[in-house]
């Protein structure tokens, strides 16, 4: 199959959709981007990668972190996480403080913004700083040095933040973060605020499709707990329509509310899709839409 031509067809299939949709309204940061842009690249598992449109153009990661941060927790720490967080859809907006009430502090998945905070803070007493150690995994994954964080989304996280604060003060409230809250919120702001392109996150994301090897051939994962992730971000991993997605494209992935989306074809592939206009849900209408036709055409869908 010749990668180039099926994504120069995805684009051109998706036109119609791009600038559909609104662009996150939460921080000003974001609420200024040109929804008039769409980009798509793939990385093999060979590590090639080929893109189409706005595909080299940074943007905010924002919640497609989380993956990444869930893979560098499991690698050192199994069981544990998995006492803390759970790993059930939520069918609850992302930034939901209803079921944390009722589930005693335990949030449902790694992927809403609570099961985030949990991670990170994990993340944080693993390594002594969880943004600076997700960075630096993203640059060693995507061979690019020049990533970094966007200080001025971070700040505005940070100045718009109150229910990120509520959901961790009630976690603390439970004895479920080690961190104090603040340090907590703020390497999860600033690990929201990575600024990179689809290229970058094709290619960060390539040890999902290698059953948990890095790009160096390492290991991160085992093939068990790499099929374990793939199997978190297919239920949980694109907010309360993780339904839909896998109705439509049939992927694991990830969406991020800066119009971002990776998605995983294990052996084969991973994706990554970025246009700002989201729907309702806070997914790229034009990235679903993009994912939803690559998997018509290549029958490359896990089902
Ligand atoms: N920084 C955002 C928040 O925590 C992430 C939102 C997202 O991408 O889902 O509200």
């Amino acid at each position: 199959m010749h990668y180039q031509d099926v994504l120069d067809e995805v684009a051109a299939h998706v036109a119609p959709h791009i600038g559909r949709g609104q662009v996150a309204q939460y921080i000003p940061a974001l609420a200024a981007v040109d929804p008039d842009q769409f980009g798509i690249a793939l990385a093999d598992v060979d590590g090639n990668v080929t893109g189409v449109g706005d595909w080299e153009r940074p943007f905010s990661v924002q919640s497609i972190s989380k993956a990444f941060g869930l893979a560098l927790v499991l690698a050192q720490d199994w069981e544990k996480l998995w006492r803390r967080v759970g790993r059930e859809p939520s069918g609850n907006p992302f930034n939901s403080l209803v079921q944390l009430e009722r589930e005693n502090g335990i949030p449902r998945n790694p992927f809403i913004n609570a099961g985030a905070l949990v991670v990170t803070d994990r993340l944080h007493s693993l390594t002594g700083d969880a943004s600076t150690t997700m960075l630096d995994f993203l640059r060693a994954e995507s061979g690019n040095p020049e990533l970094g964080f966007d200080p001025v989304v971070a700040e505005s996280e940070s100045g718009h933040g109150d229910r990120n604060a509520a959901l961790a003060h009630f976690m603390a409230s439970y004895g479920n973060l080690d961190n104090p809250v603040p340090t907590v919120l703020e390497h999860y702001f600033w690990q929201c605020s990575i600024e990179m392109s689809c290229r970058d996150l094709a290619l960060a994301g390539g040890f999902l499709a290698r059953h948990g090897l890095r790009a160096d051939g390492s290991r991160l994962l085992s093939r068990r707990e790499a099929k374990r992730v793939n199997a978190v971000m297919l239920t949980c991993g694109t907010y309360d329509a993780a339904g839909d997605f896998a109705y439509r494209v049939g992927l694991p992935g990830k969406s991020g509310v800066g119009g971002g989306i990776i998605a995983v074809i294990p052996g084969r592939c991973t994706l990554c899709v970025w246009s700002p206009g989201l729907d309702a849900r806070g997914n790229s209408v034009a990235g679903v839409a993009a994912l939803d036709h690559f998997t018509t055409v290549t029958e490359w869908s896990v089902f």
